[in-house]
């Protein structure tokens, strides 16, 4: 039985698994840089280590310090939230030879995941449709374009080790794709020390829909609906919902099923996200899996009624799931909006400083994950996000109300926020009417004055 758990991470998903620990009466032992000295986790937390200098490579990124602090503090098991070391198969297969439980996949599942052509390869002979595009890595800038043609342009030009947007690339011609190749090689180079690429066609005008998966150690394998994450900015979630405006019931239950066929094919266990693209006709593509708890999964557990970080940890303790299938409805509509400290209308440059005021909204249909507090100073070292402002209503509508007027009672002051941007998408009609694709912000971004924000 799991009786302490290790938080290998910080800010609101730290928070999230000290509350879901808390309430199963297991103990919790925060790690911490010391950039995070001031923060929450470390506070809420029974117990606390610091592990580090402020950068993530001398702290959350340190394998070996944070199995050490585990050892010392002799925790059961590691979760470890999203980002930092939760998709690095070789840090999963260390807790598992320390006989630490990892709350979250097998590595073995993390390795075939967290090669995006592999992953595509193992899900397509499984049966689920994936973009058309090259088997594999391509090898030469020759091949390359080759394969460019033969798909027809656009195609976009993608790390296997990508994440977060970065290493991706959209090529419209031969001469603009042999100058994309090199940049998005350099980038993934630069940003996950594995230059490979793949190449895909670029889909026009999809929807990002996602489905939450959850299994168990016994072979059974849940999908909880899906979340449709289409407003990005540049390819990064900016807004998620759930259940997609777009998907009907025939349509979510065909990909459902074949959700659940790619977390078959992995063997995966616990929770992870199979994401695919929608093209306008309702045809769906697997893009990739996230093999982690995600950054949006409130939506879902607001929707379902279901507590994805408590479920992780109850399958990480080996057991079975309680729930089938047809136990899981969907009686609600749930709306997440990112708050990043960020100024839209500065091309969301970064905006870290000391929060001088901070007030989250309240009242019926309103949860707020955030980790800071007024006098809290963000440090520059992490990503911007500061809280996430989940609104759910027995309708889309009533969501979209709820959300609006919760952002008017967010105050967060002494930095910039993207509150502002967010009031303006959720009285924005494309949005308001369920029809925003992944090319939406670029659009509300070029029709919106900045001074809007
Ligand atoms: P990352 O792992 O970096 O987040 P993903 O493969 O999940 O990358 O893709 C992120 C986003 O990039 C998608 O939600 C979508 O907006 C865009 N994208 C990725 N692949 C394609 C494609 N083949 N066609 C059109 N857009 C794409």
């Amino acid at each position: 039985m799991i009786q302490k758990v290790l938080i290998a991470n910080r800010g609101e998903i730290a928070l999230r698994i000290i509350r879901a620990c808390r309430e199963l009466g297991i103990k919790t032992l925060a790690v911490y840089s010391e950039a995070d000295v001031q923060s929450l986790h470390v506070q809420l937390a029974d117990e606390a280590i610091c592990i580090g200098g402020p950068k993530s490579t001398d702290s959350y990124l340190r394998a070996d310090r944070i199995i050490s602090a585990a050892e010392i503090a002799d925790v059961d098991a590691i979760h470890p939230g999203y980002g930092f070391l939760s998709e690095n198969a070789k840090f999963a297969e260390q807790c598992e030879s320390c006989n630490i439980k990892f709350i979250g996949p097998k590595s073995k599942s993390i390795r075939i995941m967290g090669d995006k052509a592999i992953a595509k390869d193992t899900v397509r002979k499984a049966g689920v449709p994936t973009v058309p595009g090259s088997d594999g890595p391509v090898e030469s800038e020759a091949e390359a374009v080759k394969i460019a043609r033969k798909i027809g342009y656009p195609v976009i030009i993608k790390a296997v080790a990508g994440g977060g947007g970065r290493g991706m690339r959209i090529a419209h011609n031969d001469v603009s794709f042999a100058k994309e190749y090199h940049v998005a090689r350099n980038e993934a180079e630069k940003a996950f020390g594995n230059g490979a690429v793949y190449i895909e066609k670029y889909i026009q005008n999809p929807r990002h829909i996602e489905f939450q998966i959850l299994a168990d150690s016994h072979g059974k394998v849940l999908h909880l609906g899906e979340r449709d994450c289409s407003v990005q900015r540049r390819h990064q979630k900016l807004i998620e919902e759930a259940p997609s405006p777009f998907l009907n019931a025939d349509l979510r239950k065909k990909m459902g099923k074949a959700a659940i066929r790619a977390a078959e094919a992995a063997e995966y266990q616990n929770a992870g996200t199979i994401e695919f693209l929608v093209d306008p006709k309702g045809n769906y593509y697997f893009i990739e899996m996230n093999t982690r708890i995600q950054v949006e999964h409130p939506v879902t557990e607001e929707v379902t009624g279901i507590d994805l970080i408590k479920q992780q940890i109850r399958v990480a303790n080996g057991e079975k799931l309680d729930l089938d299938q047809s136990d899981i409805t969907w009686t609600k509509h749930a709306i997440e909006c990112r708050i990043n400290a960020e100024d839209p209308a500065r091309n969301f440059t970064p905006s870290p400083g000391t929060i001088s005021l901070y007030y989250a909204p309240g009242g019926h249909g309103v949860r707020v994950d955030s980790h800071v507090y007024s006098g809290y100073t963000i440090p520059p070292y992490y990503d911007s996000m500061i809280g996430k402002l989940i609104c759910y209503g027995s309708t889309r509508k009533i969501a979209l109300q709820r959300s609006y007027r919760a952002l008017s009672e967010y105050l967060v002051r002494g930095i910039k926020t993207t509150i502002p941007l967010h009031k303006a998408i959720m009285s924005d009609p494309t949005f308001i009417e369920g029809k925003a694709t992944t090319a939406y912000m670029e659009d509300f971004m070029s029709r919106t004055p900045p001074d809007l924000f």
